[in-house]
């Protein structure tokens, strides 16, 4: 399943759809229809029992009946988890962008945290205040949504605990970054986690760990890679992060990003007002952002 979160109108709040080829389907709506009661938001809807059956069901009787499914050109996109509860991200955990950042890989995940209120979506900018941040980078990740509470689970049972995969870019100010003794400021200005376009369910994907992944700004190539990479893999991550804290349905870990960051590039590229990134990962879709300063 792709979903997505739309709106129809600004006065509308987003709510989850499931992305098809005959339009996207309206969870909440063909729920009620279908008669099977589906919360309006990824985040709620991933803490149902049961929620796949439930939207299979709204999915079929949408399209039998032809109701509750929208051209995708009459919607806004929204971020597909929006309110995450948090946001967990991994240093270096490709060896090649270890390399350019002049560290080793580590033995162990390093994390570090963006708030979750630095959450964006496809259709919005990525905005900041020239002010306060001149050099401002973009990094390309594969992101992991959590599907059900995982509290010290195993390795081997991980995956279990995962709903899906989107793309998402980690934006990072490196000013402040690299200025403060650690990286929250730098990593959580508003608007500074886009991810999207569409959360696509684990079973969608053959291998998650063996897919490409790169970065295109003004359609220039500057990362290329593939999650076959990553240090620590998924199943990793999320029993590692377990056994500190609690994961939570829809929390988002971004799991690193590969070499080409723009701040090691020489000369160093930066986003600019203007700039157009695009995040994208094979099977996933790609993530397109408009920079503005603000
Ligand atoms: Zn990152």
């Amino acid at each position: 399943m792709r979903i997505g979160q739309f709106t129809r109108s600004d006065e509308e709040r987003p709510w989850a759809g499931v992305v098809r080829e005959g339009g996207v389907v309206h969870l909440g709506e063909a729920g009620l229809a279908a008669g099977v009661d589906l919360p309006r938001r990824t985040t709620d809807l991933l803490s149902e029992w049961y929620w796949r059956k439930k939207a299979a069901l709204a999915i079929e009787f949408a399209e039998e009946t032809g109701t509750s499914a929208y051209d995708p050109a009459d919607l806004d996109r929204h971020a597909p988890v929006g309110e995450p509860r948090k946001v967990i991200c991994v240093g270096l955990n490709y060896e090649d962008h270890a390399a350019e950042s002049d560290a080793d890989p580590p033995d162990e995940p390093v994390l570090f945290a963006k708030f979750p209120s630095a959450i964006a979506g496809p259709d919005d900018e990525i905005a900041w205040d020239p002010d306060l941040t001149e050099k401002v980078d973009y990094e390309a990740e594969l992101c992991v949504v959590i599907g059900t509470e995982a509290r010290e689970v195993a390795v081997d049972d991980a995956m279990a605990h995962v709903a899906g995969v989107t793309p998402g870019n980690d934006v990072s100010a490196r000013d402040l970054q690299f200025a403060d003794e650690q990286w929250v400021r730098g990593k959580s200005l508003d608007t500074f986690a886009p991810i999207g376009p569409d959360l696509v369910t684990t079973d969608e994907i053959a291998d998650v760990h063996d897919l490409d992944i790169w970065a295109d700004l003004d359609g220039e190539r500057l990362q290329e890679s593939t999650t076959a990479n990553l240090v620590f893999q998924v199943p990793e991550l999320v029993s590692f992060c377990s056994r500190a804290f609690t994961l939570q349905p829809g929390d988002v870990i971004f799991t690193g990003t590969p070499a080409g960051v723009g701040v090691f590039r020489d000369p160093p590229v930066l986003l600019e007002d203007g700039s157009e990134i695009t995040i994208g990962i094979e099977g996933l879709g790609e993530l397109s952002n408009r920079c503005a300063h603000r």
